[in-house]
C-alpha cells in the first residue's frame, strides 16, 4: 500500500540525530521549560528570520495564545477561512470571539476581497491560513489590516518553509507528526513581533508573569522538551525534504494536468506541498479506484467549517468556492522519500482511473 504520507521515512533518515535528542532529554531530567526550550525557540527564530518565537503544545493552542496576545476578547469578530482544519475556527471560539468565515480564492486561500466585505465595527482581527503549503495573499491582507486597524495572524500549519514571515503580526506553526516539519507528538509555535511573542509566552504558561504572579488567565500550552529537542534534530533536514516535495509536485502536475485540475501556484511564496491536491468531478470513483490499486488518498477537507455542527450558529453565507472545493479535492501520496517509480505508478493509476 502506498500511503498518503510516510512519517517513518523521516525518522529513518534522521535516526542518529533523533535518537541522540531523545537520550539527551532523558539525561537532562528536564521535561517542561528550561534551556532546551529556549534553545529551540532562539534557533527557530533565527531560522525563520523573526524577532522571536514562543513554542507551544500544538498549533491549536498557538492560535489561541496568538489571538489573546493580539488583544482579541469576547464578542470581537475575527475574519477567517472555512476551508481549513477546525482548529483555526475553534481557536477563535475558544477565546470567546466570533468567527466570520469567508470564501477562498482559486488557490484555496482566504479571498482578500471577501475579507473586506466582511469587516464590521466589531472586527478585531484577520486569521488567515496558508492552504496546502503556499502563502495566502498575505501582502494584500496586511494592506487591508492596516487600512481598517486590524490585527493579522497567519495559521501557517501547512507552510513551514514557505510561510512569509514578518508581514502578519504573528505566524502560528504546527509540528503535529503529519505536518511537513513534524515532531513525535503534539507541538507548535508562534513566531513574529517580539512584544506579542512575549505575551504569547505568558498566555501559554497559565498567564504567568513571574513565578508566583499570574497576570492574565492563560492556558497550559507549553511544548514538551522532548518534542523541542526532536524538532531541533530534524530542523537541518527540512529544507532538503521540502525541495524534494516540490520536485515530486512538479512531476505530478506535468503529467496530470491534461486529466485533472492540478494545484495552481500563486508565486507569492515557494510552495512546500504539505499536501498535493487535485480536484476532480467524480471524486468517489477515483478514491475507490486508487484504493484498489493500492494507493491511499486523503480529503482536506470534506466538510467545510461553516457546515460543521459545532459552528452552525456562525454560518452566514454559503461561499461557493469553499463548498465546491469540499466536494472535489483529493490529495495524492506526498512525502520526500517517494521514489520516481512510485510517483510514476501514482500518475499512471490516476490517468487509468479517470
Ligand atoms: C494541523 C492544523 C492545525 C492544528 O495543528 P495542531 O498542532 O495539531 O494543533 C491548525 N490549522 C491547520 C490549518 C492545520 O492543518
Amino acid at each position: 500500500m502506498l500511503f498518503r504520507s510516510d512519517l517513518q521515512s523521516q525518522y529513518r533518515e534522521a535516526k542518529a540525530d533523533i535518537d541522540a535528542a531523545i537520550a539527551h532529554t532523558i539525561a537532562t531530567n528536564s521535561f517542561i521549560t528550561g534551556p532546551d526550550v529556549i534553545k529551540f525557540e532562539t534557533t527557530l527564530a533565527e531560522y525563520l528570520g523573526v524577532e522571536a518565537v514562543a513554542s507551544t503544545g500544538s498549533c491549536t493552542t498557538a492560535l489561541q495564545v496568538a489571538l489573546k496576545a493580539c488583544g482579541v476578547v469576547g464578542g470581537d469578530e475575527v475574519i477567517t477561512t472555512s476551508h481549513t482544519f477546525v482548529s483555526t475556527v475553534e481557536a477563535i471560539c475558544n477565546v470567546g470571539a466570533i468567527p466570520v468565515m469567508v470564501d477562498i480564492d482559486e488557490y484555496y486561500n482566504i479571498n482578500p476581497a471577501a475579507v473586506i466585505k466582511a469587516i464590521t465595527p466589531k472586527t478585531k482581527a484577520i486569521l488567515a491560513m496558508d492552504a496546502y503549503g503556499q502563502s495566502c495573499d498575505i501582502h494584500e491582507l496586511r494592506f487591508i489590516a492596516n487600512e481598517y486597524g486590524l490585527m493579522l495572524i497567519n495559521d501557517s500549519a501547512h507552510s513551514f518553509g514557505s510561510a512569509i514571515m514578518n508581514v502578519a503580526d504573528l505566524n502560528c506553526f504546527s509540528f503535529n507528526p503529519i505536518k511537513n516539519f513534524g515532531a513525535m507528538g503534539d507541538a507548535g509555535a508562534v513566531a513574529g513581533r517580539a512584544d506579542l511573542v512575549e505575551r504569547c509566552r505568558m498566555f501559554r504558561d497559565h498567564g504567568r508573569n513571574t513565578k508566583f504572579v499570574f497576570e492574565e488567565i492563560g492556558y497550559n500550552a507549553r511544548i514538551d522538551n522532548l518534542q523541542a529537542n526532536i524538532l531541533l534534530a530534524k530542523l537541518p533536514y527540512i529544507k532538503k525534504w521540502n525541495e524534494r516535495r516540490y520536485q515530486i509536485a512538479q512531476k505530478y502536475s506535468a503529467a496530470l494536468e491534461p486529466f485533472v485540475s492540478v494545484p495552481l501556484e500563486n508565486k507569492i511564496s515557494d510552495h512546500v506541498y504539505y499536501v498535493y491536491v487535485i480536484s476532480v468531478e467524480d471524486r468517489d470513483a477515483l478514491v475507490s479506484s486508487l484504493k484498489d490499486k493500492g494507493i491511499a488518498t486523503k480529503i482536506n477537507y470534506p466538510v467545510p467549517c461553516h457546515l460543521q455542527p459545532a459552528f452552525s450558529r456562525y454560518t452566514r453565507t454559503l461561499p461557493w468556492r469553499t463548498e465546491l472545493a469540499a466536494k472535489s479535492v483529493l490529495s495524492l501520496p506526498m512525502y520526500h522519500s517517494l521514489t520516481d517509480e512510485q510517483i510514476d505508478y501514482v500518475i499512471d493509476s490516476v490517468i487509468n482511473s479517470i
